[in-house]
């Protein structure tokens, strides 16, 4: 067969790789071993589940030798798996199939470290090896399959693959160590290497050596890893070193994670789970093809890594395992997701994994502030997703507020509420920092009433719905209008109705405005700013009206904010003595227009303004 191109990207991403992780090459090793574990659990699976596979005699084994001469330094991986066919050949080594892919090369940062772990998570493992290799075969057989093939590539250029012989299912990967891989070519440092990252692998890894006895050279096998499926072995046992570097091995980070939860349920239900929160987010949390994080298995036999089923949509960034002996292993998916032990299963792990959370919260703040800070939007949407877990995830919470410049509770909020206070006030925007600087707060602030800051648009959704009670408390958005009429207190009406003035200026103001606003008031929040809008109480927010355009609604009408003078304000003072003419136009229109901007809502002719504001400059200077 004429030789193939590697996909351009591929290509492109071996260069990095060998580049990038150069300072780690050694995980070659692991990644080799890690997909021959794969491909055995495929066949084992099958051997279980497929009449067809019950002729293979299942004896699994990752076969592990070396060559070391003057000549030729080469390490051979051998397993008797599942194998390949020509089309999984060039599917699987010769194009990145994954669509991560460009994603991947952009997130690259040049870090070794970091890159490493992004390779990790993206399954280009295969390829690592070229790091050590100019030269790589695949001998391999697909199960049942009569015919093998010979995969040959140098890394750079391209592949080929030509019809070859091969006695059993499986595949060999022999490897032409570079000047980089010449130091991996013996007993120790593989032997090292297996203890290091693939002890946990629950095939047997054998190393076959020769060695001098009697000035005889002797053939020998020893098998390196303990084999046993880590999450079965007995906790009291496992030390967090243990945990750690199982974690590694699972999910290709090369970072220790923030948590690890093992549980081994006994009694009417026998299970094993371990969670792990990797420290940084997994690349791909906000992508729609994110890939699941969980592996299942059936009494040590693996079953799938690949159903977002099995931990709800807003947990998705936990890593880990559940193996349960309870389950019918020759089950399809469709009736895997409605078993009753796995939605068993499911519903005590999502409570054990919160409740850790929880613990993490009043044990280690410091530590669950870096959680909250990668996982506090998933968190946030268990809130519309997970009614039944709603109050433990509403403890998680963290906020920012008009008070504090670290994070608090809820619990911590309603601790310093006013006896008279009601509703937990928040205040929406994009950014903490236009927040604390809102006009909108000024009574707030005044009163030292603590606000909620929230800055994303998760949060308009979750909170901003008015479904939402902690205890008994609503959640009260202040870029409404009224919002703080609880806070009111009779002086400030009575102060209002006797400002005559301000009535008759609030007519010339609607009068200037008159469709851009649904109404003009006498402000009762405004302490330092002139002017602001706010929604009106039963319309949505800015905010909110921009998320429903982002989310294809344009078709509603734009609803018209408030807008509120402060009465005791310098310039509405001097407005309300003006007479009808152009420069009183003029003011109200930058007065609108900045009330606008400084909530972060678009004004609707930005030449207009700047020409108001020259305007004015020109006078002043
Ligand atoms: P990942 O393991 O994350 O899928 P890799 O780059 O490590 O990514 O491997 C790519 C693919 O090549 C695997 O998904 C598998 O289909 C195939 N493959 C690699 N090694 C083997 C093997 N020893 N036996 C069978 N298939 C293999
Ligand atoms: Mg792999």
């Amino acid at each position: 067969m004429a030789k193939q191109k590697f996909k351009t990207e591929v290509s492109q991403l071996l260069q990095l790789i060998i580049h990038s992780l150069y300072s780690n090459k050694e995980i070659f090793l692991r990644e080799l071993i890690s997909n021959s574990s794969d491909a055995l659990d495929k066949l084992r699976y099958l051997t279980l589940t497929d009449k067809k596979y019950k002729k293979i005699a299942f004896n699994p084994k990752v076969s592990i030798s070396f060559l070391n001469t003057d000549k030729e330094k080469t390490i051979t991986i051998e397993d008797n798996g599942i194998g390949m066919d020509k089309e999984d050949l060039v599917q699987s080594l010769g194009t990145i199939a994954r669509s991560g892919t460009k994603k991947f090369l952009e997130q690259l940062s040049g870090d070794s470290k970091k890159d490493s772990n992004l390779i990790g998570q993206f399954g280009v493992g295969f390829y690592s090896c070229f790091m050590i290799a100019d030269k790589v075969e695949v001998v391999t057989k697909k199960a049942l399959d009569s015919k093998a093939y010979k995969w040959k590539s140098d890394g750079k250029t391209g592949f080929n693959i030509v019809d070859t012989k091969k006695e059993t299912n499986g595949t060999q990967i022999v490897l032409y160590l570079n000047d980089n891989g010449h130091e991996y070519a013996n007993r120790w440092s593989i032997d090292n290497i297996i203890k290091k990252y693939s002890d946990h692998i629950a095939f047997p890894i054998e190393l076959n050596y020769t060695e001098e006895v009697d000035k005889k050279v002797e053939n020998k096998t020893d098998q390196i890893n303990s084999g046993s499926a880590f999450w079965k072995k007995s906790k009291s046992g496992l030390k967090k070193k243990d945990y750690n570097e199982f974690y590694k091995a699972l999910s290709s980070d090369t970072e220790d994670p923030l948590l690890y939860i093992h549980t081994q349920a006994e009694g009417n239900l026998v299970y094993s789970t371990l969670f792990y929160i990797p420290k940084k987010a997994p690349f791909d949390m906000f992508r729609a093809d994110y890939k699941s994080g969980i592996k299942l298995y059936i009494n040590r036999v693996f079953i799938t890594d690949d159903d977002k089923e099995l931990i709800p949509t807003y947990l998705r960034f936990v890593k880990g395992v559940i193996d349960s002996e309870d389950l019918p292993l020759n089950v399809s998916r469709e009736i895997l997701q409605k078993n009753q032990i796995l939605e068993k299963i499911k519903k005590n792990s999502v409570k054990k994994i919160l409740n850790e959370f929880k613990n993490l919260l009043s044990k280690k703040r410091e530590d669950y502030t870096l959680f909250f800070e990668q996982y506090g939007i998933p968190l946030k949407e268990g809130l519309y997703q997970d009614f039944e877990n709603k109050d433990l995830l509403y403890d998680l919470m963290l906020f920012k507020t008009n008070k504090s410049d670290g994070y608090v509770t809820l619990e911590e909020y309603a601790k310093n509420m006013s006896k008279d206070q009601k509703s937990i006030f928040f205040l929406t925007g994009s950014k903490i920092n236009e927040l604390k600087n809102s006009p909108l707060l000024e009574v707030c602030n005044s009163k030292n009433i603590e606000v909620l800051l929230m800055d994303h648009e998760i949060d308009e959704m979750v909170f901003g719905g008015g479904m939402h009670k902690y205890k008994d408390f609503d959640f009260k958005s202040i870029n409404h209008a009224n919002a703080l009429e609880e806070l009111g207190d009779k002086k400030d009406k009575e102060k209002d109705k006797t400002n005559k003035n301000i009535d008759s200026l609030i007519k010339k103001i609607k009068k200037v405005l008159d469709n851009q606003v649904k109404d003009v008031v006498s402000s009762k929040r405004l302490a330092n700013s002139p002017v602001c809008v706010v929604a009106d109480s039963n319309d949505p927010t800015a905010q909110m009206q921009d998320l429903m355009k982002q989310m294809g609604q344009a078709n509603f009408d734009t609803v018209k904010p408030i807008f509120e003078i402060n009465p005791d304000h310098k310039i509405v003072k001097k407005l309300s003595k003006m007479p009808n003419n152009k420069q009183f136009k003029d003011s109200v229109l930058l007065l609108f227009d900045q009330a606008l901007l400084v909530s972060n809502i678009k004004i609707e002719n930005p030449g207009d303004f700047i020409s108001r504001i020259n305007g004015i400059l020109e006078k002043s200077l």
